[in-house]
């Protein structure tokens, strides 16, 4: 049955697709997917580009701005109703009024931005003004997770799951939804309010799991942390049980969570992977490499296993069955180190070497990807200036920044007004070096660098009443991602 179904879903896929590409023919529509973990930046990062794009922001590496060929960019409705809308006006009136970080991403939203543009060819300038609408689609990186779900019936994932649970770092941690695991029997009767404590006792492990970085990367159900509308709902109420038959007995709480879980991949990660991830053109994967490295040697490793595991939603047809028929059709990623203003610029090439280092092993396990895949370390929203310290007569390349309220270093608290210097260490030039530094054990280099959270930058209005909103390679990432579009 689902064989059928999965067929005839990947032809109705390919269809609309057809349909797309015929009427778009000379007014294309791109659409960009961006994600990342849960805090990689992809709020900021949406908002900062939209903000660019329609406020004629300078971007010298987006070569049809540099050139002038934008003649405009604008909202306008989205494609999709039923999709909650990227609300980047309330995001812009945080960054800008209240000098605030707005809300972070918990779901899927959407926004649709049009671009007039002058082609840069002859040709091109002679069929007139080009039209480009870009469609962006902002989603968490954790529901990629889910796609080896759809492979898997809720025998098996509970059978996989329990296992990595009684084991290593993470058996402390399932202490106790394990001792609730041990009151409860599969076959006995079914029991609406067992399944549901089960699954809030599943759920609090996966969160711990993540909070301390053990295995965040492995542990699907990515929803269980990021749920978006559906929260609360029978959908989420299962979690592994200790199975001791394979077929459920009819009336079972087995038969319960079993049904759950079917319910979990039929309206939930199905449509997901067929109704969005399959038509996404391009994708950025925003990464918190710093985070990471501050946090250092297992987050490391859990950053890198994550990278794997997003790409491995990447590989096209080279998964099972299952997953060649949700395969996307996106022929360019970028792979972005956030928040890259939290280093000296001394330090960008080499946070792009790391993420380069990173991605490329993650590739190598993922064999054949398809696309074009490139790298950037950024910051789309730049809340830091430059500027040089002079301590005991040496001078450090230092970053100048509002530091949020309730930050601290050493033993100072600040209080999210006053502006301070400080020398963030730098990158090792080695990536290598970088990385074994985050995998060994602590080490004084690593333990040089260290990031602090800064406020958004003051912005004020130009003469032209524009806000220009500061940004670090935000440029670059915007030619690879479209910048063939506007040729
Ligand atoms: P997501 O939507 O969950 O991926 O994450 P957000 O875009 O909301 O970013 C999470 C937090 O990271 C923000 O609240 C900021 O504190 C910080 N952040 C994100 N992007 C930047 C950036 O470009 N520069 C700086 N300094 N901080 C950033």
């Amino acid at each position: 049955m689902s064989l059928w179904r999965d067929v005839s879903e990947a032809t109705r896929t390919a269809t609309t697709s057809l349909v797309e590409a015929t009427t778009n023919l000379f007014d294309p529509t791109i659409r960009l997917g961006v994600t990342g973990l849960s805090r990689a930046g992809k709020t900021i990062f949406i908002t900062a580009l939209v903000h660019a794009l329609t406020s004629g922001a300078r971007l010298p590496l987006f070569r049809a701005a540099r050139d002038g060929r934008i003649a405009d960019a604008r909202l306008e409705p989205q494609p999709h109703d039923y999709l909650p809308r990227f609300e980047t006006e309330e995001h812009l009136a945080a960054l800008i009024d209240e000098r605030r970080w707005p809300r972070s991403t918990t779901e899927i939203a959407e926004l649709r931005l049009v671009i007039e543009y002058q082609s840069a060819g002859w040709i091109g300038r002679n069929l007139g003004a080009g039209r480009l609408t870009l469609d962006i689609v902002d989603y968490p990186g954790e529901w990629l997770l889910d796609l080896p779900l759809l492979g898997k019936s809720y025998a098996e994932w509970s059978r996989e799951t329990l296992m990595l649970s009684r084991a290593g770092t993470r058996l402390p941690l399932a202490a106790p939804w394990h001792a609730h695991l041990a009151t409860l029997d599969p076959d006995g009767p079914l029991d609406e309010v067992a399944a549901r404590q089960a699954a809030d006792l599943f759920t609090g492990y996966l969160r711990v799991c993540r909070d301390e970085r053990v295995s965040l990367s492995t542990l699907p159900p990515g929803r269980f942390l990021m749920p978006g509308r559906d929260a609360g709902t029978p959908m989420f109420a299962f979690a592994p049980l200790d199975l001791t038959r394979a077929t459920a007995k009819p009336g079972s709480l087995h038969a319960l969570m079993e049904r759950h879980y079917e319910a979990y991949k039929t309206y939930l990660v199905r449509p997901f992977f067929r109704d969005h991830f399959a038509r996404l053109d391009r994708q950025i994967v925003l990464v918190d490499v710093l985070a990471a490295l501050n946090a250092g040697p297992s987050a490391v490793a859990d950053l890198e296993r994550a990278l794997g595991d997003i790409l491995g939603a990447f590989r096209v047809g080279a998964n099972a069955w299952w997953s060649s028929l949700f395969a996307p059709r996106v022929d360019r990623i970028l792979f972005a180190a956030t928040k890259a203003d939290h280093l000296h610029h001394r330090s960008h090439d080499r946070l792009e070497a790391i993420v380069q280092r990173l991605v490329h092993r993650a590739i190598d396990r993922a064999t054949t990807l398809g696309a074009k895949v490139d790298v950037a370390a950024l910051a789309a929203i730049r809340a830091t200036t430059e500027a040089t310290m002079r301590i005991d007569g040496d001078e450090l390349p230092a970053i100048v920044g509002t530091p949020l309220a309730g930050e601290r270093l050493g033993d100072d608290v600040f209080d999210g007004e006053s502006d301070i210097a400080v020398y963030p260490g730098d990158l090792p030039a080695d990536p290598d070096r970088a990385l074994a530094l985050g995998r060994d054990a602590p080490s004084p280099a690593a333990a040089d660098v260290r990031f602090l959270r800064f406020r958004p930058p003051r912005l004020a209005r130009g003469s032209d009443g524009r806000i220009a909103i500061p940004s670090i390679r935000l440029d670059k990432a915007v030619e690879f991602l479209v910048g063939d579009a506007l040729a």
